[in-house]
């Protein structure tokens, strides 16, 4: 990893909704890069995501300086937050239910891992080709997944905003993947709330001059371009760029 220079970007927009309950964090001396997209109305969705964006990072850190391994301070760093979710829930008054999305990369040597729950996606961008890293978590995108919706029924489906795992839910028990890559010079890795990526194809991510632009400049541009699209959520991007010192 000696070799490479990590510069970060991030940005989020409000767009036309009331307030933004997307929160993000762009850390590298934590080495901890995350989007999360909240959910509860009122102010439970922004106390679920701000409680996923402190803890989260926290967490990591901390079970990494304690020389956890690395799936598993993430697998602790997601169930802390979960319960912390579902414990603030329980004291608002109604018992009102909150939850978000998380997704998150960690660095840890020379590897990153990346895991979601959700439907906030990771990227990686490498050369002409992008990889989603992680899988959305709703109901239409598994009714897909296991072949009773074709991806364009999916798209279109009632179900495609109903997720069905996230943080701030009881039956997180079995956690989240957690995917690991060893970054390549030139590597791009975005993150998005779906404000973002429903606005996006995989064509503007390899055509939208990433690779040149610095990060926060790309994050922007991906922003912009996501709301000039008409995309009326929150919309978040995180940009971690690996390059050649
Ligand atoms: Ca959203």
């Amino acid at each position: 990893m000696a070799e490479f220079v990590i510069r970060v970007g991030g940005r989020s927009a409000q767009g036309r909704r009331p307030n933004n309950e997307d929160r993000f964090v762009a850390d590298p001396d934590r080495h901890v890069f995350l989007v999360a997209d909240g959910m509860g109305g009122q102010e439970g969705g922004e106390q679920a995501s701000g409680l996923a964006a402190d803890i989260i990072p926290r967490v990591l850190s901390d079970r990494l300086a304690a020389l956890d391994d690395a799936p598993n301070a993430v697998q602790k760093a997601l169930a802390e937050a979960n319960q912390a979710i579902i414990d603030a829930g329980q004291r608002q008054s109604g018992n009102r239910k909150m939850g978000t999305t998380a997704v998150l990369a960690v660095q840890l040597d020379d590897r990153f891992y990346v895991a979601g729950l959700g439907d906030s996606r990771a990227y990686l961008v490498r050369a002409d080709r992008v990889e989603q890293l992680t899988v959305d978590h709703t109901v239409a995108d598994a009714l897909a997944r296991n072949g009773t919706l074709t991806p364009d029924q999916a798209k279109n489906s009632p179900w495609r905003n109903v997720l069905y795992k996230f943080l701030g839910c009881a039956e997180m028990a079995e956690g989240a993947e957690v995917r690991p890559f060893t970054p390549r010079a030139g590597d791009r890795l975005v993150l998005g709330s779906d404000g973002l990526t429903n606005f996006l194809t995989d064509d503007d991510l390899i055509r939208s001059g990433g690779h040149q632009a610095n990060p926060q400049e790309w994050a922007d541009q991906l922003v912009e371009a996501a709301l000039g699209r008409g995309s009326k959520d929150n919309v978040t991007c995180v940009v971690v760029a690996f390059d050649r010192e």
